[in-house]
């Protein structure tokens, strides 16, 4: 679709915010009536006050919930009103894809090109997916004697709960919620206090959708309040949270402390991009570095920040990496020519700067970029060059638009530093070498690796984390419908019938 900066502007400027809770089918305030803001990290204009659920408003939510999915209307639903009901979301998705995309814009400083992308295709794509497999999902049969029958089938889980992050609004609440409508669970929904709004308005449409009133509630406020509520709350089943590592283990915490709920995480990463020496240097794989470190403003788990490349081009491989850096455009996230946007809060931009100037202390050298001034939270994309292991910059996860380079002495040096991580969420290998791209994808300890080209996959492949980037859930792919099912055995006694 291609879009203009006025007819942006114009829908920016007439939209309306949806500031209420969502729950049991109706738009509340919360309980107390309190409320938070939410500010666009372009301007830094407060948007709006949304409603600040506290555990009395999550209970609320919980209850209607669990009398959903015991009453049966979505849970024991025919396959196909489920699928029905998913795809009347997924088009109504589409057709609302440019309001969406502009209001996730404003509050997360994404950009439009990249909203409407991931709302208009992705975020749709995944309803429709999910809601195309509920009836292509089979259960199994054992293999036993004549003196038993014995079904393995797969039951919808209960109520889960989704506690989302703010760097892919939409798109990780359709990660989680598609697979887990699909599973016939009921939902409660947690956006990240930064980008709340999207979120509700999904709310919404899903109920336009067909959705009965308990299965999908939405309750926007901040971690410590509606998250911990959630993550402590006896009547929920599953959680899948994704977001820092940090609060990931708060959440193994919240279960442990509560009613021992199953909890699937996707946190944190530190992924490293590995340049061998045969690699050919040209545009492409420029352009892959590049785009690895810098797409979404740097704010994304999966960010091959620790660009680990062969001594012998490493001074080459960062010039040129600072060359296209160079290029993007900063700016309004709004106007569809903006490569990158603006970082999520002020806060949060405080924070990479600091890492930034972290980097410099510790004898980086900073090749391009950096902070710029003014009122927007704005960062130019900052490439590094002779970064070592050790730095704090090649440790923390920054979670911003910048990217270091770290020269390597062949492909054994390059698994070694690639592998001295807490985290192990995603590689990237380049070689010409098919042998040498196996023998590194084999061993890096991650949920994805990509050859010769940055890629997290697509809607069919899991994705999730090693060590302290995940547990062993994975979203997308059938794998992601796991998360949201319980499996039964029914064992049935055969006699002879005569
Ligand atoms: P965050 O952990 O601060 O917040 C995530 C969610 O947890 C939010 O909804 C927040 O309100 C809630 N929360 C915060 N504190 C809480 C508490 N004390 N109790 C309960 N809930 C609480 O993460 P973030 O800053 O929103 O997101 C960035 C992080 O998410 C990064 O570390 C990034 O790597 C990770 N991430 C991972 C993936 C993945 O698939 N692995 C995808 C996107 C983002």
């Amino acid at each position: 679709m291609t879009i203009s900066y006025d007819k942006v502007r114009e829908v920016a400027s007439n939209l309306r915010f949806p500031t209420q809770a969502f729950i049991n089918g109706q738009l509340c305030s919360a309980g107390d009536g309190d409320t938070f803001e939410t500010a666009n990290p372009a301007t830094g204009e407060v948007l709006c006050k949304v409603a600040h659920c506290k555990a009395a408003d999550v209970d609320k939510a919980v209850i209607a919930a669990r009398r959903s999915f015991n009453d049966g209307q979505w849970s024991r639903a025919e396959p196909e009103h489920r699928k029905e009901v998913l795809l009347n979301l997924s088009r109504l998705i589409r057709e609302n894809a440019f309001e969406l995309a502009v209001l996730e814009s404003l509050d997360s400083g994404k950009t439009i090109t990249d909203c409407l992308r991931e709302i208009g295709t992705d975020v749709a794509n995944f309803f429709q997916w999910y809601g195309e497999l509920v009836d292509k999902s089979f259960g199994k049969v054992a293999p036993t004697g004549d003196s038993a029958l014995a079904l393995i089938v797969k039951e919808p889980a209960g109520v889960v709960g989704l506690v989302l992050p703010w760097n892919f609004p939409l798109l990780m609440a359709a990660w989680k919620l598609a697979p887990a409508l699909a599973a016939g669970c009921s939902c409660i929904v947690k956006p990240a206090e930064q980008t709340p709004l999207s979120a509700i308005r999904l709310g919404e449409l899903a109920q336009q959708a067909g959705l009965p009133d308990g299965v999908l509630n939405i309750l926007p406020g901040l971690g410590e309040t509606t998250g911990q509520a959630i993550g402590r709350h006896n009547d929920i089943d599953i959680i899948s949270f994704t977001g820092s590592t940090e609060v990931g283990g708060l959440f193994l915490r919240y279960a442990g402390e509560s009613n021992l709920k199953v909890v699937g995480l996707e946190m944190g990463g530190k992924s490293p991009f590995i340049v061998l020496d045969d690699a050919d240097l040209n545009d492409d794989l420029i352009e892959h570095a590049a785009a690895s470190a810098f797409w979404n403003a740097g704010q994304n788990c999966s960010a091959n920040m620790r660009q680990l490349v062969d001594a012998r081009i490493a001074d080459e491989f960062a010039e040129r990496v600072a060359a296209r850096a160079r290029k993007y455009k900063v700016g309004d996230p709004l106007d569809p020519s903006t490569d990158i946007g603006a970082m999520v809060t002020r806060q949060h931009m405080d924070r990479v700067t600091g890492y930034i100037e972290r980097g410099e202390a510790e004898g980086a050298r900073r090749l391009t970029g950096g902070a710029r001034s003014g009122k927007g939270c704005f960062i130019e994309p900052t490439v590094f060059s002779g970064l070592t292991p050790e730095m704090t910059i090649s440790r923390d996860e920054i979670f911003g638009p910048v990217l270091g380079v770290i020269p390597v002495k062949g492909i054994d040096d390059a698994l070694r530093i690639a592998v001295d991580t807490v985290y192990g969420l995603h590689a990237t290998v380049f070689t010409r070498d098919v042998d040498r791209a196996l023998y590194l994808a084999r061993r890096l300890p991650c949920g994805t690796v990509s050859v010769n080209g940055f890629s997290e996959g697509d809607i069919k492949t899991p994705f999730g984390g090693y060590k302290q980037s995940g547990s062993l859930s994975r979203d997308n792919g059938t794998e992601a419908m796991d998360q949201y099912l319980q499996t039964k055995t029914i064992w049935v006694t055969l006699r002879d019938a005569v």
